[in-house]
């Protein structure tokens, strides 16, 4: 996918400087372009009724949003990166593997679990972390992180996000990224919203003012409903192909507890395992 430097804006200009105000429209054209592409990923997404169709105006919206942001406060860094995926829903560049996401840890018995049987496996995963669990279970944290995961922000208190102010929701993510950076060492990249409730106009936003990229994903197990282990990898099974981002919760033990099959069936499929981040340069 070519649209990885778009939005990536270079100003070591003075505050007040009018090359960003020069910068709006190119920018306004391209993100039309930008998001016509991911809407790729949200057809793929509303087969699976996984989300909804973004239309033209939506898609006028979140241009608009990303061009009128490129204001002179941008000066204010030397650099603002933004990454060129707002948000996914597969893999945008990882043509054989497949992504294991893990939300809503640490926990404090099911996540060690989950950790062992990766390092056993030789797999790395990411996990969305809630920020209060973090403060409640930082070694935790830390682990995942010296084990060679990736963390991932899911919010401080696990909100419906889409109806919220976007102060209230920067303020959640914020106050998250903060405590996993402060614990582990590590800012996160990626953002995972609980429920999977969140706007295209927000996601640009986020993309925009913190260069972090939402993550949806194609594969559901719905593995919060407890179905027992072997269901959880049988229908994970059934979903994954490459490009596939594999959404589980590892507050669940059946969760843990299917992850020996899952992977067996994921190698024997020729899936390999791979972290979020590397996958959207
Ligand atoms: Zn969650």
């Amino acid at each position: 996918m070519a649209s990885s430097s778009v939005f990536e804006t270079k100003n070591t200009k003075p505050r007040g400087s009018s090359e960003p105000t020069l910068l709006r429209l190119p920018i306004f054209i391209l993100s039309l372009a930008f998001s016509s592409q991911t809407e790729t990923y949200r057809r793929r997404a509303q087969k699976r009724h996984l989300g909804d169709k973004m239309s033209w105006t939506r898609r006028g919206f979140i241009a608009s949003t990303l061009a009128f942001s490129a204001k002179p406060s941008f000066a204010e860094t030397t650099v603002v990166r933004t990454p060129g995926y707002p948000w996914v829903v597969t893999l945008p560049n990882a043509p054989s593997g497949v992504a294991l996401t893990f939300d809503d840890g640490p926990h404090p018995d099911h996540t060690p679990r989950l950790l062992d049987i990766l390092g056993n496996e030789g797999v790395k995963a990411t996990f969305f972390l809630i920020g209060r669990s973090v403060a409640a279970y930082p070694q935790i944290a830390r682990q995942i992180v010296e084990q060679g995961h990736e963390v991932g922000n899911h919010t401080w208190n696990h909100p419906f996000l889409a109806e919220m102010p976007f102060a209230s929701v920067l303020s959640e993510i914020d106050r998250t990224n903060r405590i996993i950076e402060d614990t582990t060492g590590k800012s996160p990249h990626v953002f995972r919203p609980p429920y999977g409730s969140f706007t295209g106009r927000q996601s640009a936003r986020l993309a925009v003012e913190r260069g972090m990229t939402t993550v949806f994903w194609s594969v559901d197990p719905h593995d919060w409903r407890r179905p027992g282990p072997d269901e959880v990898a049988r229908r994970i099974l059934q979903m994954a192909r490459p490009g596939s981002i594999i959404l589980t919760h590892d507050i669940h033990w059946g969760t843990v507890a299917a992850m020996p099959a899952t992977i067996a069936g994921l190698r024997a499929r020729n899936l390999a395992t791979t972290l979020v981040s590397p996958t959207l340069a």
